[in-house]
């Protein structure tokens, strides 16, 4: 039998305020922040912070208009060094509906489009070079050989895209990790069909032009995929099943995040009652859901359910070194059920975390196969 691959895990998280620009960043991002780097620490974790840098350039842009922005932007300076100081690595993430940002009332409005493809390839490559230098103006005063090598793109809208790979490419970024096989998304904000994605599992060099589809040679540039997989239909009936309980339980009145979810994240012509209840608990309880590996979304059994599927995965596609890439959204961890998770795979024998520069210098080494047609 041929020994089990070993897999190289990226643990990652998009540190960030809710795409509308709301919430605290106390809340959100400074206190989730400690309680991850404990849990990385005490597991012997190298994981990676995809920071979003355009809410810190517009703090900082405000700051002197509205100084009780000061301390809050000064934090995440602070933070940010922290988690780096502490071994855990920082890479860019731009969300770009911050661009023409206004701030009334202590709250900010929003009115840049969320998708970067969208964008005038002027202001993207602005967007893009000031969220680079920032990271590396910061983080290089503590290692002078910090560099960006990877991109996470707000939302995951990278492609297709006349340019937004060509200007990582010209940033001298090594990877983008912006798609998620499988995933579709139709909202006020955010079009974008990944369901056809030429491949959705191991690096590959994308077509500059449109990073759904694998290019016939080898490019300046290598996407490698988010992971995503079906959870079991046993699995999701327990999810639907604990979500409609809470609903049940709790206060009729949103909170803030249900409220900004309901506004931002509902699909376009799917929002009557019946709708979302198919969407959201009859059909995937039918077939299975389909699950963006988000380490903020899963509870224990999912987590371990997806690790099983990545195993699979990683058997059927015959290398015997790969890595694998998991997104995360701690802003949205209630019960940290990755503390759990991590404890069990830094036991495992045949899975190495790895933070997103240690992925960028072995794809750079030609370490791990890269897919092209
Ligand atoms: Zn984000």
């Amino acid at each position: 039998m041929a020994p089990e691959p070993s897999i190289y895990l990226a643990l990652t998280d998009d540190w960030e305020l809710r795409g509308d620009g709301s919430g605290d960043p106390e809340q959100l991002q400074f206190e989730p922040l400690r309680k991850l780097l404990r849990i990385y620490e005490d597991n012997g974790v190298r994981s990676t912070f995809n920071v979003e840098v355009m809410q810190q350039l517009t703090f900082r842009e405000f700051q002197t208009k509205a100084p009780e922005l000061k301390p809050l932007a000064d934090a995440w300076d602070d933070a940010v060094r922290d988690a780096f100081r502490r071994g855990q690595d920082i890479q860019l993430h731009i969300h770009p509906q911050w661009s023409n940002a206004t701030y009334h009332d202590s709250k900010w409005h929003l009115s840049g489009d969320w998708a970067l493809p969208r964008h005038d390839v002027k202001i993207a490559r602005s967007m893009l070079e000031r969220g680079k230098h920032y990271l590396e103006n910061l983080l290089q005063p503590l290692d002078s050989n910090y560099k960006c090598v990877s991109f996470r793109s707000g939302s995951s809208c990278i492609a297709p895209s006349s340019f937004a790979l060509t200007l990582l490419v010209q940033l001298g970024i090594v990877f983008d990790m912006s798609i998620v096989g499988g995933l579709r998304v139709n909202t006020r904000n955010l079009q974008m069909d990944y369901s056809q994605c030429e491949e959705s599992f191991l690096p590959f060099y994308p077509r500059l032009d449109d990073a759904r589809k694998v290019s016939d040679k080898a490019e300046p540039i290598i996407c490698v995929p988010i992971f995503h997989f079906y959870l079991s239909r046993l699995q999701t009936f327990k999810q639907v099943t604990t979500k409609i309980g809470e609903k049940l339980g709790a206060d009729r009145s949103p909170s803030n995040r249900e409220g900004y979810s309901q506004q931002q994240w509902v699909e376009v012509g799917r929002s009557s009652r019946f709708q979302l209840a198919y969407d959201k608990a009859i059909k995937p309880c039918l077939t299975g859901k389909y699950m963006v590996a988000d380490l903020s979304q899963m509870n224990y059994p999912a987590l371990k359910e997806m690790l099983a599927a990545i195993r699979s995965r990683a058997r059927q596609s015959g290398l015997s070194e790969l890595p694998v890439i998991l997104t995360g959204h701690s802003k949205y961890m209630k019960d940290f059920a990755v503390e759990a998770f991590v404890k069990d795979v830094s036991k495992a024998p045949d899975i190495k975390f790895a933070s997103l520069t240690d992925i960028a210098i072995k794809l750079r080494a030609g370490h791990f196969t890269v897919r092209s047609l």
